[in-house]
């Protein structure tokens, strides 16, 4: 084989996996957007006020899962979060929860 050969081999080898690259990016875009999942941002914005401490205390598994009980009204009072503090963590969940309904306009507003 010459060079020129070896050349020819190296650039198709490249060529391969670039259209390997690319199909597989093709097939991770259109997967995306086919298995997208939309989440609802203010459980995000709950667990970041509470205290993150993640002990199940709250009988949840961690603060996402209170965030997202809270949410969806599961939970329904705010110092079931044992390491929260009224002023800090309480008073504040509960006037997002009044001001950020859901979708369909119902609220959740867990109490004290
Ligand atoms: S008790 Fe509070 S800090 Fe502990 S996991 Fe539950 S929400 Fe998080």
């Amino acid at each position: 084989m010459s060079t020129l050969d070896y050349l020819y081999a190296a650039l198709i080898g490249f060529g391969i996996l670039v259209a390997i690259g690319v199909v597989f990016g093709v097939v991770l875009a259109v997967c995306e957007k086919v298995f997208y999942v939309k989440e609802d941002t203010r459980i995000d914005d709950v667990q970041k006020m509470l205290p993150n401490a993640n002990c199940g205390a709250c009988g949840y598994p961690g603060c996402r899962g209170m965030a997202e009980a809270l949410v969806k009204g599961e939970a329904t009072k705010v110092s079931q979060c044992k390491v929260g503090k009224p002023d800090t963590t309480y008073k504040p969940i509960i006037e997002y929860m009044k001001e950020h309904p859901d979708e369909d306009g119902t609220t959740h507003i867990p109490t004290m």
